[in-house]
């Protein structure tokens, strides 16, 4: 492979502060990050690339993805997912498991391995369920997922219900030093909603989704990992009864980490404009004050990492309503500009928060070896250009989903190439 050199590219140093860099690439890898021109390597065959005014990080890290094949391929593939995420400036995303077949055998986790080795955009990462056919009852073989390539046990989708279920699962994770990933929610007390409990659902005359039915879980599995000594993760959080218990277990130094949703940071419901299922997803948008908490939590790191729970849906599906259509929003290619231009531009969060909670915070947590930016590491690498509006346009989307409530919000921060093991995925030039 060609050696690149990424010239005059601003990156986030050690203290946070952008810095102008030169960045060689060479076999996949970052073979050096230098200040000066002079200390560029003299290879005449070296392939120049000019970052001047742009920003470069680590590629970003999506922990919690919907790439649904097999089964669903009307919704996305694992190709159009992993374009969309290049295209986003991801360079790896973690899958779940909700596919049909359910991502319950060894056989079913090589198959995406495999579809993502053919797309050969990001890296990709499956997860497998924790029960068979996400159903609750019976556990799956953890031995042979994790033997096939799962890196971590999750029902997404739903919630484990039973308390002893989701115990031995911790159990028999723990022994394999493998994480337990937890979707929250108590089906007792959420039959039938789809919009979170509050005005909105009043206005409505719509069933509300409460908070707790997603913090009882969150409860219930802290005291579980306690008992356990499991890595447990918990998805998607929404609500500030979740935020406030996942502080209080990280204080006394049980082993849960969280991630939260650019939805979660931005809207609440009462942003909603109506009954649009496009702003249905789960966990619902929740009311300000949680919105708050998240935001809270996410800065004072209870909250570790971000992640985009990218959902595509057919525009079938999603035309059914807000009772009957499916949860869920696509991520991918605006879950950095919408955090960068409502966060980061307004001067709310520094730049090297942000990046930070979509790179090495992720890497960190699940033990995964990329993320940072330096000599040595894979040159998994995202260009953006900061000052560049535009408005989102789902045509232009590189997923099959058009399901965004952002459509038409004007934003900063767009990625602009991105690198995998030292290849170019995707540039806004030359796209794939
Ligand atoms: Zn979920």
């Amino acid at each position: 492979m060609q050696m690149q050199v990424i010239k005059n590219a601003n990156v986030i140093n050690e203290q946070g502060q952008l810095e102008l860099k030169h960045i060689v690439i060479a076999g996949g890898l970052i073979e050096a990050v230098v200040s000066e021109l002079a200390d560029l390597p003299q290879d005449s065959r070296a392939q120049i690339i000019d970052a001047e005014g742009k920003l470069v990080t680590p590629g970003f890290i999506d922990m919690h993805v919907h790439l649904r094949e097999p089964g669903y391929e009307h919704k996305e593939t694992i190709e159009t997912g992993s374009r969309s995420a290049v295209k986003g400036g991801f360079t790896t995303i973690a899958c779940m498991p909700n596919t049909r077949p359910v991502t319950d055998t060894p056989e079913t986790v090589k198959l995406i391995l495999d579809k993502a080795r053919e797309a050969n955009l990001a890296k990709v990462l499956p997860y497998a369920a924790i029960t068979k056919n996400e159903l609750g009852r019976e556990l799956t073989d953890f031995e042979a997922l994790k033997e096939a390539g799962a890196i971590g046990f999750t029902d997404d989708g739903v919630g484990v219900q039973n308390a002893q279920m989701m115990k031995d699962a911790m159990r028999k994770a723990k022994a394999l030093g493998m994480p337990v990933i937890a979707h929250c929610e108590d089906d007792s007390l959420v039959k039938g909603a789809c919009v979170t409990e509050g005005e909105f659902a009043e206005r409505h005359g719509l069933k509300g989704i409460p908070n707790e039915s997603e913090a009882i879980h969150v409860g219930r599995d802290i005291l579980l990992t306690e008992a356990t000594g499991v890595h447990y993760h918990v998805c998607h959080v929404s609500t500030e009864q979740s935020v406030r218990l996942i502080r209080q277990a990280k204080a006394i130094g049980i082993s849960v980490t969280a991630e939260v949703c650019p939805h979660h940071l931005v809207l609440s419901d009462e942003d909603i404009p109506g009954l649009d299922a496009n702003w249905k997803m789960n966990p619902p948008l929740r009311s300000p004050r949680d919105v708050e908490a998240c935001i809270e939590g996410l800065l004072d790191g209870t909250l570790d990492m971000i992640v985009t729970d990218h959902a595509p849906h057919s525009a079938e599906e999603k035309a059914k309503g807000m009772e009957l259509a499916p949860f869920g929003i696509v991520g991918f290619e605006t879950a950095f500009p919408l955090l960068y231009t409502k966060f980061v531009a307004t001067g709310k969060w520094d730049l090297s928060l942000l990046v930070r909670r979509m790179t090495s915070d992720p890497a960190r947590v699940f033990g995964l070896d990329s993320g940072v930016l330096k000599a040595g590491a894979a040159a998994d690498l995202t260009m953006i250009d900061l000052n560049a509006e535009k408005e989102v346009n789902p045509e232009t989307f590189a997923t099959k989903g058009r399901n965004t409530p952002f459509t038409g919000w004007k934003l900063k921060g767009w990625p602009v190439m991105t690198w995998v093991d030292g290849e170019v995925k995707w540039s806004e030039q030359g796209g794939f």
